[in-house]
C-alpha cells in the first residue's frame, strides 16, 4: 500500500526546464528563482536545481573573476551563484544533490563503469550521460518530495557544451509528456540605431532549440523594455508558443521585482495549466511584496565600503563575485529601514597610492569579504589597522577575519614577522596557520573540494557582540577555508584585548573574534560565511548588527 502510494506520488511530479536563448547573462537564474517563488506561493512544494555545462567537477576550482561567486551549500558542495538565488528566493536550504556539472556527471558514469555496473555493455555518451542527469533530477525531486522541480540548464541553446543536458530534456519529455514544461529565457535587443525591438534572434534561438527535438512551451522575453502586442504575436507565431505563454520580462529596478512582474502576466497560472496542476487561487506574495516595498524607500542611508581584490575585469567592475555578501547587506539595511549604498574599493589601490586611507572616513562601515592568495593583502592590512584605530565599524569575513587577527598580532601584540601560512609559511609567527588535516592535501596537490566546507556548529561566548546579535549561544554556519587561527597565539592575543567570542564546540577552532564594545563600536571577524544564510525574508543577525553599528556611528 505504502509503495503504491509512493508510486502514485512519483507519477505526479512535474518538471520545468529553463534554458537560455540568444545570449547568456540575461537573468536565467533570477527567472528560475522567480518561477519557483510564484509556484511556492501557490502552495506547491518546489525545489530548484542547476546544471552547469563545464567540465570542472564543481565551481570551487575556478577563479571568481571568471565565474563569479562560489556559493557553498549546507552539505559543503561548491556551486554556482544561482544556487544562492534559489535559496534566497525560496527561503530554504538546498541539498548538494541539486547541483551538477558535466564533470560531475561524467565522474559518476565512469565510476559506475569501473564498478561493472553497466553489465559489460558499451557505455555511450548518449544515452548514458543524459540518463545519469535524469537519474539525479528524479532523485533531487524525490528528496524534496517536490510537486514541481525547476531545472536550470546553464549556457544557451546551440552550444556544444549543454547539448547532452538538452537531450536529457527530450528523453524525459518522451517518457512523461504531460509532466514537463520548457521555458526559454530569451533576449530581444533594441538596437540604438533603429530604436525598434527585434524578435529575429529569438526566432533563431527557438529554431535552434527545435533541432534538438525540444520545443519551448514558454518564452520569457527579456528586454530593456516591455514587449508589445505585435511582437508578442509574432514570437508566438514563429516560435510555436501560445501568445499567453510569451511573457514580457523587461529590465526592472531590482531582481526582487521579477516574481511580482511574472504574476502580472499570470505566469504561475499558465504553468499550472500546462502541467495539469490543480490551479488554486493566485498565490500569496504578501510577505514578498512587503519586502520589495521596504527595499525601495529607506528612511536614511548607510554607506559601506567593500574592500576586495576581485573587482576588475578589463574595464568593467565585477560585483558578482561578492553577490551573497552584497545581498546580505541589503536585506539587513532594508529591515532596519535604511537604503544601503555599497561601494567597491580595490585593496590594491591602497598599496600603490591610488587611494589614501583617510578616504575611508567617508564610509559608515568597512567590510572585507573572503579571499585567497597574496594579491592586495598589504592593502587590506592597512585598511584594517586604520578602521581599528579610527573606530570605524568593521566586519571581516573569512580571510577578512584572519587578516584582522594578523593585523592585531602585528600592531598591538607587536609580534615581529607575523604572517599567515597562506602568504609566508616561513614567517616567525604564523598566527594564521594551515589546518592540520589540510597539510597532507596541499602536499598531494589534492585541492578540489577539499577545504573545510559546509555547515559546522559553533559555541558563542555569553554577552559577546556575536551572542547578542544571534540571541543564541549555539549557531551553525557554512565554511570554506584551509587556514585557521593558530591556537598557540590565542592566549597572547587575548591578553592584549582581542576576544575570541566563538569557537567550535570543542574549543579547538576559532570561529569569531571581536573587540569589546568599550574599545570599538563594532570590530568583528568570522571564520565562516554568514552571507550564505542571509535571506530577503530572514536577514542575517550579524549583518544586521554590523549595519546598525555603522548607521549609529554615522
Ligand atoms: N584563504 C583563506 C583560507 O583558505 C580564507 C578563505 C576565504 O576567505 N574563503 O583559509
Amino acid at each position: 500500500m505504502a509503495t503504491q502510494k509512493r508510486q502514485k506520488k512519483a507519477k505526479s511530479r512535474k518538471y520545468i526546464f529553463v534554458v537560455g536563448g540568444v545570449m547568456s547573462g540575461v537573468g536565467k537564474g533570477v527567472a528560475t528563482s522567480s518561477i519557483a517563488t510564484i509556484l511556492k506561493a501557490r502552495g506547491l512544494r518546489v525545489t530548484a536545481m542547476k546544471i552547469d555545462p563545464y567540465v570542472n567537477v564543481d565551481a570551487g576550482t575556478m577563479n571568481p573573476t571568471e565565474h563569479g561567486e562560489v556559493f557553498v551549500l549546507q552539505g559543503g558542495l561548491e556551486t554556482d551563484q544561482d544556487m544562492g538565488n534559489y535559496e534566497r528566493f525560496l527561503n530554504t536550504d538546498i541539498p548538494d544533490l541539486n547541483y551538477m556539472t558535466t564533470g560531475s556527471v561524467y565522474q559518476s558514469v565512469i565510476r559506475k563503469e569501473r564498478n561493472l555496473e553497466y553489465g559489460g555493455r558499451n557505455v555511450q555518451v548518449v544515452p548514458d550521460i543524459p540518463l545519469e542527469a535524469i537519474r539525479r533530477i528524479k532523485k533531487a525531486a524525490e528528496h524534496a518530495d517536490a510537486d514541481v522541480t525547476l531545472i536550470e540548464i546553464g549556457g544557451t541553446v546551440g552550444e556544444y557544451e549543454n547539448i547532452l543536458f538538452i537531450e536529457a530534456v527530450r528523453m524525459m519529455r518522451s517518457e512523461y509528456p504531460g509532466d514537463i514544461a520548457v521555458v526559454m529565457v530569451s533576449y530581444l535587443p533594441v538596437p540604438g540605431s533603429i530604436g525598434e525591438m527585434k524578435t529575429k534572434p529569438t526566432q533563431h534561438a527557438a529554431r535552434t532549440l527545435n533541432t534538438t527535438g525540444v520545443t519551448a512551451d514558454f518564452i520569457l522575453a527579456r528586454a530593456p523594455v516591455a514587449l508589445d502586442k505585435k511582437r508578442k504575436e509574432k514570437i508566438a507565431l514563429f516560435c510555436n508558443v501560445q501568445p499567453e505563454n510569451v511573457i514580457s520580462a523587461p529590465d526592472v529596478e531590482s531582481v526582487y521585482d521579477v516574481p511580482v512582474n511574472f504574476e502580472k502576466h499570470k505566469l504561475s497560472e499558465r504553468l499550472c495549466k500546462k502541467l495539469g496542476l490543480p490551479c488554486k487561487k493566485a498565490g500569496d506574495l504578501v510577505a514578498w511584496k512587503n519586502f520589495v516595498r521596504r527595499s525601495k524607500k529607506g528612511a536614511g542611508t548607510v554607506k559601506i565600503a567593500m574592500v576586495g581584490k576581485y573587482f576588475n575585469s578589463g574595464e568593467f567592475v565585477l560585483s558578482d563575485v561578492y553577490l551573497s555578501v552584497i545581498e546580505a547587506l541589503k536585506y539587513s539595511a532594508y529591515m532596519l529601514g535604511l537604503s544601503p549604498e555599497i561601494h567597491y574599493v580595490s585593496s590594491v589601490d591602497f598599496e600603490n597610492g591610488t587611494k589614501q586611507l583617510s578616504e575611508l572616513k567617508d564610509y559608515d562601515g568597512v567590510l572585507i569579504p573572503g579571499g585567497f592568495g597574496t594579491t592586495g593583502i598589504a592593502g587590506k592590512l592597512k585598511v584594517i589597522g586604520y578602521v581599528r584605530k579610527q573606530r570605524i565599524p568593521y566586519f571581516g569575513i573569512c580571510y577578512g577575519m584572519q587578516l584582522a587577527v594578523l593585523e592585531y598580532a602585528t600592531n598591538v601584540a607587536r609580534l615581529k614577522d607575523a604572517s599567515t601560512a597562506e602568504i609566508n609559511p616561513a614567517a616567525r609567527h604564523l598566527v594564521i596557520d594551515v589546518m592540520p588535516d589540510q597539510k597532507e592535501k596541499i602536499a598531494q596537490n589534492d585541492m578540489g573540494g577539499t577545504m573545510r566546507l559546509g555547515e559546522y556548529p559553533a559555541t558563542l561566548k555569553r554577552g559577546s557582540i556575536a551572542a547578542r546579535a544571534y540571541k543564541a549561544e549555539k549557531i551553525s554556519e557554512r565554511h570554506r577555508h584551509r587556514y585557521e587561527v593558530n591556537n598557540e597565539y590565542r592566549e597572547r592575543l587575548e591578553e592584549k584585548g582581542l576576544v575570541f567570542s566563538g569557537t567550535s564546540p570543542n574549543g579547538k577552532l576559532v570561529e569569531i573574534m571581536e573587540l569589546p564594545q568599550e574599545v570599538h563600536p563594532f570590530f568583528v571577524g568570522v571564520q565562516f560565511h554568514p552571507e550564505f544564510h542571509a535571506r530577503p525574508l530572514d536577514p542575517h543577525p550579524l549583518f544586521t548588527a554590523f549595519v546598525k553599528a555603522a548607521y549609529e556611528k554615522k
